[in-house]
């Protein structure tokens, strides 16, 4: 018997209710009598791949700008090196 999520667009009270599949959803929050709307508990591999998909995108724009960000220190080291074995030749 699959557990279903609902949060009350009233009060925002989330809870759990064990239902039969073919059980009707809860309509009505046991807190204040407002709507309730069903959470996708159920779709937790789907959830989980958006979020993968959403991961990976974060990460190739986090590397995009690891990416710049080690560029711009690396030409900051070598300039300042440079600096440093010019000033002593000097
Ligand atoms: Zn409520």
């Amino acid at each position: 018997m699959p557990t279903y999520e609902y949060k009350c667009k009233k009060c925002q009270y989330r809870f759990e209710e064990f239902q039969n599949i073919s059980e009707k959803p809860l309509s009505r929050c046991p807190q204040c009598g407002g709507r309730v709307h069903r959470l996708i508990s159920g779709g937790a591999g789907f959830l989980f791949r958006g979020s993968g998909f959403y991961v990976t995108d974060y990460r190739s724009e986090s590397y995009k700008k690891a990416e710049k960000a080690d560029k711009g220190e690396s030409k900051g080291e070598t300039k300042e090196m440079k600096e440093k074995a010019e000033s002593k030749k000097e």
